[in-house]
């Protein structure tokens, strides 16, 4: 299935200012897509639905997070449980640490 995993990362990421942030909070590493933030309790994370990863950005950035419910947050945990965890690309004037510890869970 995922015989494109062993690209040279950095290639091909042309999607990277165009996600969510302007790939502020990094992209996918395949195709530099973002989307989101998904909302876990005060949890947030970015997807790619086409490679099917998903990154963790960080907890209580948004105030959006309040107004869901535990209902929802569940929900969309299940969603992303369908996504593999990545550690994502960054722009080149980024200075963000990158990490993505996965603790969101
Ligand atoms: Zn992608």
């Amino acid at each position: 299935m995922n015989s494109d995993d062993n690209k040279i990362r950095g290639t091909g990421v042309t999607k990277l200012s165009t996600g969510a942030f302007q790939g502020y909070f990094g992209g996918c590493p395949h195709c530099g897509e973002s989307e989101g933030p998904h909302n876990v309790g005060r949890a947030h994370w970015l997807v790619c639905r086409e490679h099917c990863v998903r990154w963790w950005i960080g907890e209580n950035l948004f105030a959006a997070w309040r107004s869901e419910t535990p209902e929802e947050w569940e929900k969309t945990r299940c969603w992303l449980s369908g996504f593999r965890m990545v550690d994502p690309v960054y722009g080149e004037d980024s200075n963000l640490g990158g990490e993505a510890d996965g603790n969101g869970l």
